[in-house]
């Protein structure tokens, strides 16, 4: 039994993982990839203090080191499910159940897909979610980046590395992106902008993408634009699958906490992308893992479950 399972290895996780094992909690810390999450799918990281810039991968080590340095133990898993025992919970994965006093929830979203004909078929041959993975495949070739956020734009900008152009195609004719993104794309004269314009299929032959057909919402004028790469960035749905039965999650798959990180479920708590919140960073991620971390001690002391752990 451990005092507490964190479920996900990105920087709430990893945070909540090391902040309780150097309250000398028991700690594992179950994952079904690589560490890190979504900062292994970053180029640079520009925001997060301490550093002026780095990429995602490399901060991503930096954090995995520093939690397993205070003893965190590690399992691969896919969590399916998380049954309530009353003074401890069951984290149910494919092949394998483990026993926690506590538990913390850090699994994150997972890129929202388009939805539209020549997507599934493409993906991997010309399709991509991850500029940091597949930019390089695309050298002097023109790209389509599809959304308005953040993840769009910063990535199209990362693109422009290896692409000869890039168009981004957006739904409206305004960015949601962040101010300085927005100004850098504009200032950046690889990128141009498709406004108030929607992909309704993706063109390619039986090798690779060739274009797509993109529609005017305003006009409803179709265009076909011929392009050797289509990179897609429409937002971010939660990976709550596994707590939807537990009845964690809300309407819109959303895991909802108090300020403490606390769950509807006593000794159960909630960190990073998972969370229904507005801003979604590695900052934010980071300090509620370590909210978590800290409040998993309190309940477990609150509680009298602090006895020696019994793994
Ligand atoms: P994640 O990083 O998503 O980690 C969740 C982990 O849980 C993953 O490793 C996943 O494999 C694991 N997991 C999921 N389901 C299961 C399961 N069932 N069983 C076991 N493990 C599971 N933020 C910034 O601050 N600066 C940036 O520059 C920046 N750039 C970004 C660029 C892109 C393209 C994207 C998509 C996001 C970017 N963000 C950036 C946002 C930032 O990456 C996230 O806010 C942050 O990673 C969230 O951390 P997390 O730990 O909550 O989730
Ligand atoms: P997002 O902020 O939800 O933006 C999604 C974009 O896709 C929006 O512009 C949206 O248009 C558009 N869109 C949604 N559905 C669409 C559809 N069906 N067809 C066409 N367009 C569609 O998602 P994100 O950019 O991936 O960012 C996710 C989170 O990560 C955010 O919290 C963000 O701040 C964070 N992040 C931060 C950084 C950073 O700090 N540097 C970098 C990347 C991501 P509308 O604008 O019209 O809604």
């Amino acid at each position: 039994m451990y005092d507490v399972i964190v479920i996900g290895a990105g920087p709430a996780g990893m945070t909540a993982a090391l902040y309780a094992s150097r309250s000398n909690l028991s700690v594992l810390m179950i994952e079904r990839g690589a560490p890190g999450g979504q900062m292994n799918n970053t180029a640079e990281v520009e925001n997060y203090p301490g550093f002026e810039t780095i990429m995602g991968p490399e901060l991503a080590y930096k954090m995995f080191e520093g939690v397993t340095k205070f003893g965190t133990e590690n399992a691969y898993g896919i969590v399916t499910d998380i049954i309530d025992h009353g003074t401890h919970k069951e984290v149910v994965c494919e092949d394998k159940s483990y026993e926690g006093k506590t538990v913390v929830l850090a699994t994150g979203c997972v890129h929202r897909k388009l939805g539209v004909k020549g997507e599934e078929e493409f993906s991997g041959r010309g399709v991509s979610y991850c500029a940091v993975c597949d930019g390089a495949f695309f050298r002097n070739k023109k790209l389509l980046v599809v959304g308005g956020g953040d993840s769009a734009v910063e990535e199209a900008i990362y693109l422009t590395r290896f692409a000869s152009e890039i168009v981004i195609v957006h739904r409206r004719d305004e960015l949601r992106a962040q101010k300085i993104i927005q100004d850098r794309a504009f200032a950046n004269e690889k990128i141009s902008f498709l406004w108030d314009s929607v992909l309704e299929e993706i063109t390619g032959n039986e090798m690779a993408v060739t274009g797509a057909k993109v529609r005017n919402v305003k006009t409803d004028e179709v265009s076909e634009v011929e392009a050797g790469g289509v990179f897609i960035y429409v937002g971010l749905d939660p990976l709550s699958e596994p707590f939807k039965k537990a009845g964690l999650t809300n309407a819109a798959g959303w895991v909802e906490t108090d300020n403490d990180m606390r769950t509807s479920m006593p000794g159960v708590f909630a960190v990073g992308d998972l969370r229904e919140k507005t801003l979604r960073q590695i900052t934010t991620a980071v300090g509620e893992g370590g909210i978590a971390g800290q409040q998993v001690y309190l309940y477990l002391e609150e509680n009298n479950l602090t006895e020696a752990p019994t793994v």
